[in-house]
């Protein structure tokens, strides 16, 4: 149909529901699906993505807007890439548009230096790579002359052998050299980099080799496996084993965390085993090495050379193909659910989507396994398998529990501290170990009351108490927003008092009390600046650093060998959230601590100080019974049908007016409980809830209510979650009140 008019749809990085139509001006190249092309929307120019080609337009072929230029140097987005947006907007209830704007962030910035960037680095790094072989084979060509001069010049026989020796392997040395040279000159090359000898192997021992095989096992049935093992059992062990093979394959490895900034230590570790194969990507990288990765994992599939690459969820977003394996870390882990913006997607589920889509293996790993997998491991959707022996053989560390309210009455306080714990403290040190205190609230106090007249120091623009920090300042959490504190309250004059003693708190009462030791403190506050979280978690492990003081994060992934205590002050806080998972993740947190602890020969001591010592997270923790708290929780949230047994749906309006949003909310819960709650065929509990304030109902002077929508896990899920999404969507049309509503699929 040659001169007919070509029509095309594309993808805009915008919440919208459907896929314009553009038209290819005459004189325009052709444009295949995955092309990025400029196009004119709403007075506005975007960087779209062709989604079909050769359409036939519903709508009035005058009105159909001309593609501005195709940007033939931006590399074509792959099949899979789109499969996956789709997908993700469809569980997520977002547009496929949020997805692409997610995955492809930088589409804001000027196309021709993206263009001009991408090129040179990638151009630069190859260069310097073939650089420095380029002046290794001129020392290696220097040196073989000089050894030939000698040879030639030598009489004695022994004098002649030895040359004759040094001379053959600089030959080869310089073979193996020129070789390097041709392969990163010949990007073409399949058989790049991909031999064994250059990546470094790992020698299992026979637990984690059982593990192993059964793994592999699992990939063949093309299930998903669930690795639970205690930490220190060698599971990062078997990601490296299980990539290496991969590797060897030619195929690709994704490597996912829940934070990188917790990474250093794998990050190192990797890169032993992997060497220039490793990449790392996450969201804190420049817009300029974020794209330079993109355009390195682009290449790879082109000149076939593996890669492992390292990254929080927004690495699944990448142009992968040839993907052999994805390993899912620490996959219990909160921080993989994007709560804002679109697309609100959790790492862990939007990885199963990838196995599906590139039909590779994947492994997800964790000491203590999410509910959600426990219960897909029950159900035979994944293989379980189990690691429950420690590399070095140390036992879990013995637990000691402080109950600080006994303690008070007997004088055993000084400030945060139970004479117990610093009695253990002392001796840790004394022993020449090192302990890690956790506190789960940042900064000096939480909390700052009027002693005369009651009142409570809150944030101008947030429903939250202002937290009093060391250096003479008042900061919300929520919004940034800072007052200095003068001591006085503003309403009365009366003095405050500081409650809820946070980190900064913590860390001076150690100081007092151990003025030997050496201590530090790892929070957001200190991470702020991802140079002092390095230097602080390289001096611990380096034993520079006595005790380290800090929130959750101090929790995660670490491996240090001569860690003596971990503990816990003020353990009440991580359980007193009005949240059905609140029992799950405290148990996940505590088990998590406890593992950092003894992780070498040694066994360790782990002590939790809390007010409430008969709390049954403490109790399962203290017996061992991790798998049966499990079964308990799982059964427990089978009776209230709540996930993993249903799927829950958060509405959340936001709007600057307190009356209105409460109109808004009252209007479109009606709605939906009138769709909803109808026909409740064995369902217990009403699947809506709300519209409610949530705890914290007023963030940056938008004012919250929320709706919750539990949704029955059957044939008709995805027909009612898309109708949900439509009913959202109506409601904001007809009440013009756009950008207000938000929808959160599985809320963390
Ligand atoms: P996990 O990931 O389960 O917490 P790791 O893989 O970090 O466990 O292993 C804990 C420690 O034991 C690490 O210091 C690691 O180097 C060591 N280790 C585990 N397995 C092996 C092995 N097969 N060979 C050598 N060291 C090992
Ligand atoms: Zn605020």
């Amino acid at each position: 149909m040659k001169g007919d008019t070509r029509y095309i749809s594309v993808i805009l990085p915008l919440k919208l529901e459907w896929e314009p139509c553009y038209r290819l001006p005459a004189e325009m190249n052709d444009v295949n699906s995955g092309d990025r092309v400029k196009v004119m929307f709403a007075n506005k120019e975007y960087l779209a993505v062709v989604s079909e080609t050769g359409i036939i337009p519903d709508t009035d072929p005058v009105k159909i807007k001309p593609v501005l230029s195709i940007e033939e140097g931006l590399g074509r987005i792959l099949p899979q890439e789109i499969t996956l947006w789709r997908n993700v907007a469809d569980y997520y209830l977002c547009s496929v548009g949020e997805v692409y704007k997610a995955a492809y962030p930088h589409v804001r910035i000027n196309l021709e230096e993206a263009r001009a960037a991408a090129k040179e680095k990638i151009a630069s790094r190859e260069e310097k790579i073939a650089d420095s072989i380029r002046k290794r084979i001129a020392r290696l060509e220097a040196k073989v002359e000089k050894r030939q001069n000698m040879l030639s010049k030598a009489r004695k026989e022994s004098a002649r052998l030895t040359y004759s020796k040094e001379l053959e392997s600089a030959i080869a040395d310089l073979q193996r050299a020129k070789e390097a040279l041709a392969d990163i000159l010949d990007k073409t090359s399949k058989n790049g980099l991909q031999r064994t000898s250059d990546y470094k192997d790992v020698t299992l021992s026979p637990a984690q080799a059982l593990a192993y095989r059964k793994i592999w096992n699992g990939f063949e049935q093309e299930k998903p496996v669930m690795l639970k093992g205690v930490t220190g059992s060698g599971k990062t062990e078997i990601y490296i084993k299980s990539a290496l093979e991969c590797l060897n394959n030619g195929k690709n490895v994704l490597y996912l965390v829940p934070e990188i900034a917790l990474s250093r230590q794998l990050e190192e570790r990797l890169s032993e085993h992997f060497g220039d194969r490793l990449m790392t990507f996450h969201s804190g990288r420049t817009p300029a090495v974020r794209r330079d990765i993109t355009e390195s994992v682009r290449e790879a599939a082109e000149n076939g050379r593996p890669y492992i690459l390292l990254g929080t969820r927004s690495s699944l977003f990448l142009p992968h193909s040839n993907l052999g394996l994805i390993v899912v870390d620490e996959e219990h882990d909160s921080s993989y659910k994007q709560d804002s913006p679109a697309p609100r997607y959790n790492g862990r589920d939007t990885a199963l989507m990838m196995h599906k889509i590139h039909n590779c293996s994947i492994i997800l790993g964790s000491a203590t396994p999410s509910l959600e997998e426990m219960y897909n491991c029950q159900a035979g959707r994944h293989n379980l398998v189990e690691l429950n022996e420690r590399f070095h053989g140390a036992g879990e560390a013995d637990i000691e529990i402080i109950d600080t309210k006994a303690e008070r009455k007997k004088r055993g306080m000084t400030g945060n501290f139970s004479r117990k714990l610093i009695g253990h403290i002392k001796k840790t040190l004394a022993r020449g170990e090192q302990v890690i205190i956790l506190r789960s609230r940042r900064a000096w106090a939480s909390v700052m009351q009027c002693e005369n007249c009651g009142e409570i120091v809150k944030c101008p623009h947030c429903n939250v108490s202002l937290s009093r920090h060391n250096d003479g300042r008042m900061v919300c959490h929520y919004c940034g927003y800072t007052a200095r504190f003068t001591g006085k309250c503003a309403k009365c004059g009366g003095e405050l008092s500081s409650l809820g003693a946070g980190t900064q708190r913590i860390e001076e009462e150690a100081s007092a009390l151990f003025p030997e030791a050496r201590i530090a403190r790892l929070d957001s506050d200190t991470s702020k600046n991802r140079n002092v979280d390095t230097r602080i978690i390289h001096d611990f492990s380096h034993g520079e650093i006595d005790i380290l003081i800090g929130t959750q994060m101090v929790t995660k992934g670490f491996d240090f060998g001569n860690l003596g205590l971990v503990a816990v002050v003020g353990a009440d806080s991580l359980l007193g959230m009005q949240d059905f998972r609140a029992d799950e993740k405290a148990f996940q947190l505590l088990e998590q601590f406890r593992g950092r602890c003894g992780r070498r020969e040694q066994k360790g001591l782990f002590v939790i100080q809390t007010s409430q010592p008969d709390h049954p997270v403490y109790k399962k923790i203290m017996d061992n019974e991790g798998t049966e708290f499990n079964s308990h929780l799982l059964q427990e949230r089978k009776d209230f049908n709540f996930p993993p047994y249903s799927r829950i749906i958060e509405i959340c309006i936001k709007d600057r007016i307190e009356e209105r949003v409460c109109r808004m909310a009252g209007k479109i819960g009606t709605i939906i409980r009138n769709s909803f709650s109808e026909g409740k065929i064995a369902i217990m509990n009403d699947p809506v809830t709300g519209p409610f304030s949530p705890a914290v109902d007023k963030v940056a002077d938008q004012h919250i209510r929320c709706i919750r929508i539990s949704l029955r896990k059957d044939r008709s899920l995805s027909g009612r979650k898309g109708t949900l999404k439509n009913m959202v969507r109506d409601f904001e049309k007809v009440n013009h009140y756009e950008g207000h509503i938000t929808i959160n699929v599985d809320p963390s």
